[in-house]
C-alpha cells in the first residue's frame, strides 16, 4: 500500500500538473468507488477549478474552487494518473476527470478498493481527520511519539503502523525503521527505552525522507503521477529481504507475521 512518501510524492506531482485546471468532466467504469455517487460528484465539480492538493496520512484532498473537497485513498493498488487526453488507456483505468488544457486525471486501481469521496467543505474533511495521529515532519514530535508507545502494550510495529497513533506509516517504512534502530518489532512499545525511542523516532524520519528522496517504493503497484516507478524498493535494508543476508551481520533477514501483516527483520541485530 502507499505510505507517506508514495502518496506525498504524487501530491507534488499533481500541485505542478492539474492546480488551477478547470474540470470538464468525470466519468467512471466502478461507480462503487465514486462517493456518493458519480451524479453527485458530477453535479459539485464540473465546472469547477482545482485549487490546491494536499495529504494527510496516506489520503490525497483536492480542493476545488467552490470549496467542495474530494479526498481519494489509493489502499492497496491505487494509482492516480495525469494522462493527455487521447493517450492510450491506462492499465485498471476506473476514473477520469476530464480537464483543460487536453489534461485528463486518471484514477486506475487494479484491485478496486481505493476510493473518492466528495465532501461538502473543510468542516467535514476536519471530522475524518479527528479520527487520524499526528503526522510525521509535522506535529508527532519526539514527546508526543514517546507518549505515544508508552500509552500500549501492544507490539510496537503494530503501534507504527495504526493509522490512529501515527499518520502515514504503514508496513516498509515501519520495518526499515526498526531494523535501523535495532528494535525488534515484537516489542511491547511502553517497554521501549528512552534512548531507544529516540533512536526509532530519528530511524522513522530517515526512512521516511529516503522514501520521499526516491520518489517512493515500487515493490508493489505504486507509480508517481506521470506512470514512473520510484526507486526506494533499491535501498530496502530487510522489507520483503526475507532468506536474503542482513546488511549488518550477515544473518539471515526472516519474515514473520506480525498483527496479520508480513514482518521482516533480523534476530541478531534487532532486540
Ligand atoms: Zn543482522
Amino acid at each position: 500500500m502507499p505510505e507517506l512518501p508514495e502518496v506525498e510524492t504524487i501530491r507534488r506531482d499533481l500541485e505542478k500538473l492539474i492546480v488551477g485546471k478547470k474540470v470538464l468532466n468525470i466519468e467512471t467504469n466502478s461507480p462503487k468507488q465514486v462517493q456518493p455517487s458519480l451524479e453527485a460528484v458530477r453535479k459539485a465539480i464540473v465546472g469547477t477549478t482545482i485549487k490546491k492538493i494536499q495529504r494527510k496520512a496516506k489520503i490525497l484532498q483536492i480542493f476545488f474552487s467552490n470549496s467542495t473537497i474530494i479526498i481519494v485513498h489509493l489502499k492497496l493498488t491505487g494509482r492516480l494518473l495525469v494522462r493527455e487526453k487521447g493517450d492510450r488507456e491506462d492499465d485498471w483505468q476506473h476514473i477520469t476527470l476530464s480537464l483543460s488544457g487536453g489534461k485528463e486525471l486518471r484514477f486506475a486501481d487494479a484491485r478496486k478498493f481505493g476510493w473518492f469521496r466528495l465532501l461538502k467543505d473543510e468542516k467535514e474533511l476536519q471530522k475524518i481527520f479527528k479520527e487520524f495521529g499526528p503526522e510525521p515532519f509535522d506535529d508527532l514530535t519526539l514527546p508526543v511519539f514517546e507518549k505515544i508507545l508508552g500509552s500500549t502494550i501492544r507490539p510496537v510495529k503494530v503501534v507504527l503502523m495504526d493509522q490512529r497513533r501515527i499518520s502515514g506509516v504503514g508496513n516498509i517504512y515501519a520495518s526499515e525503521a526498526l531494523f535501523l534502530a535495532g528494535i525488534d518489532p515484537k516489542r511491547p512499545a511502553n517497554k521501549i527505552s528512552p534512548t531507544e525511542v529516540k533512536k526509532l523516532y530519528d530511524s522513522l524520519e530517515k526512512v521516511l525522507k529516503l522514501g520521499l528522496r526516491y520518489r517512493g517504493s515500487s515493490d508493489n503497484d505504486y507509480l508517481d503521477a506521470l506512470g514512473h516507478k520510484g526507486s526506494y524498493q533499491e535501498h530496502f535494508l530487510v522489507y520483503s529481504r526475507q532468506g536474503q543476508k542482513c546488511p549488518t551481520c550477515s544473518g539471515l533477514i526472516k519474515r514473520i507475521v506480525l498483527g496479520g501483516r508480513g514482518t521482516f527483520h533480523c534476530s541478531r541485530c534487532q532486540k
